[in-house]
């Protein structure tokens, strides 16, 4: 068994019952080889050992009373994993389903992202179980003010500066501000994606998926195609999915269907974005919905057909391993030459490899979706210097930041693997900037 084999074995072992952690960390630990091969001294201070551990792991229970009087009690997390080179930072996720596995392998893969950015932050995640959909104004609020009734302790705008995640949007950040404003005394940017009347930033809403459209255009570029007249899918109706659609259709793309949990809808004549928007972000509906305005268009509950969607590039923007082996051969039989990941870990280890060895363009989502982060670490940098940036100013920030993403990620990818293997490309590049700083900074 060679050095990475038994990290991994010993990562697994310690770490029971956490897939999402152990896929998250394969990932990684695999494309590293030619990095340990030629920096042994990774290996002598211990770098990936230290890497793989979280520095600290906060678990707390979250009671809160729903409007019929009765308790009810959320397990909270935040997973402060990395912070060689910043404050910890990373999203906070409110779904039914989240648990240590997904909040561990989140905070892992923020940790390598944040590095791509270039910008001075660590890596962290955290969120809860509670779940918003089907909840008052009210009970959001007393659940919000609840979360950061504990979580405010461990947290600063120095020290771990969280933001959104799935379920977690405006609405939320605006809540756990407030209540983190009146137990600490303190108006600072301790939360990122905060509202503009209230220290937030231009862009911050359309970052994620502007920017994936972005990284998407220089994927193309270097094979000398264009985003214009291409057909896209894109999966889930959220933040990271509406302004991908968005930006995609400015540059020429025409998006053809969007999903939610409870389905897809497919709309060849071009999603209605308007609409979509006045459902999900005002009406909080679903993509059913849709069909009320535009009966021409197709409705089908089984939301992982999306992917049977004829189209030139797929952008899953919804949630982790929601793009299987089975629905990457569709893609690739279906004539799909590019894929970048809005959301995190959306594709599973076995539709990467279906996409990499069919000559599919893949963009991975520590790279793809890093504009994110990027533009609320320009939302920190703003709060420090108590001022805003005009909405070109930060976009056109963001555009530069992902083009340099794509040139590290590409360079790794030249110096270490297979030029046009990004996946390995993004863990390298991110990897050797944060293990750097860990190697000058002595055993902590
Ligand atoms: P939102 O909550 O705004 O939207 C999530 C979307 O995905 C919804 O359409 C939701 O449908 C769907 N979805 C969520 N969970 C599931 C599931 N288990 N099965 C099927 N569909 C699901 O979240 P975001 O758009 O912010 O986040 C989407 C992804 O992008 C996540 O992986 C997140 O980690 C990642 N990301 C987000 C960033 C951001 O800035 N927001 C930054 C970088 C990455 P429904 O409403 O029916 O649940």
């Amino acid at each position: 068994m060679d050095y990475i084999e038994g990290l991994l074995a010993r990562v697994k072992k310690r770490n029971p019952n956490e897939p999402e952690f152990h896929q998250a960390v394969t990932e990684v630990l695999e494309s590293l080889h030619p990095v340990i091969a030629k920096h042994p001294e990774y290996i002598e201070a211990g770098i990936l050992e230290r890497i793989v551990e979280p520095e600290r792991q906060i678990i707390f229970r979250v009671p809160w009373v729903d409007d019929n009087g009765v308790v009810q009690v959320n397990r909270g997390f935040r997973i402060e994993f990395n912070s060689a080179i910043g404050p910890y930072k990373g999203g906070l996720r409110f779904h039914p389903s989240v648990n240590a596995s997904i909040i561990k392998f989140l905070g892992f893969e923020q940790v390598f992202k944040n590095a791509l950015t270039g910008l001075p932050i660590g890596g962290g995640k955290g969120g809860s179980d509670f779940d918003p959909k089907g909840k008052s104004d009210g009970e959001v609020m007393r659940f919000c003010q609840s979360f950061m009734t504990e979580l405010f302790r461990h947290i600063g705008a120095d020290t771990d500066v969280p933001a959104g995640d799935i379920g977690v949007g405006a609405r939320e950040i605006g809540y756990m501000f407030g209540q983190y404003k009146r137990l600490t005394n303190r108006f600072e940017g301790v939360l990122t994606g905060k509202g503009l009347a209230y220290g937030g930033s231009l862009v911050r809403t359309e970052a994620t998926g502007y920017a994936l459209v972005y990284f998407v255009e220089e994927m193309l570029k270097a094979k000398a195609e264009d985003l214009a007249g291409k057909t896209i899918v894109v999966s889930g109706s959220g933040n990271v999915a509406l302004y991908a659609v968005e930006k995609a259709t400015q540059l020429g793309a025409k998006v053809v269907a969007m999903s939610d949990s409870n389905g897809f809808v497919f709309d060849r004549a071009g999603i209605d974005l308007p609409l979509m928007k006045q459902l999900k972000e005002v009406e909080r509906k679903r993509c059913k919905d849709y069909l009320h305005c535009h009966p021409q268009a197709e409705f089908s509950e089984n939301g992982s057909d999306i992917w049977s969607v004829p189209c030139d590039i797929a952008l899953p923007c919804a949630t982790q391993n929601e793009l299987d082996k089975d629905a990457a051969h569709k893609l690739v039989r279906n004539g799909c030459i590019a894929v970048a990941e809005g959301a995190n870990m959306p594709c599973t280890p076995g539709a990467i490899k279906v996409f990499q060895d069919s000559g599919v363009l893949f963009g991975p989502a520590k790279a793809a979706n890093a504009g994110g982060v990027a533009c609320s670490a320009l939302e920190m940098t703003q709060n420090s210097m108590r001022y805003a940036w005009t909405f070109e100013e930060v976009d056109a920030r963001l555009k530069v930041i992902m083009k340099n993403i794509y040139q590290k990620v590409s360079e790794a990818a030249q110096a270490y693997s297979h030029p046009d293997n990004l996946v390995a490309g993004a863990n390298i590049a991110g990897f050797i900037r944060v293990a750097e700083a860990m190697l000058a900074q002595g055993v902590v």
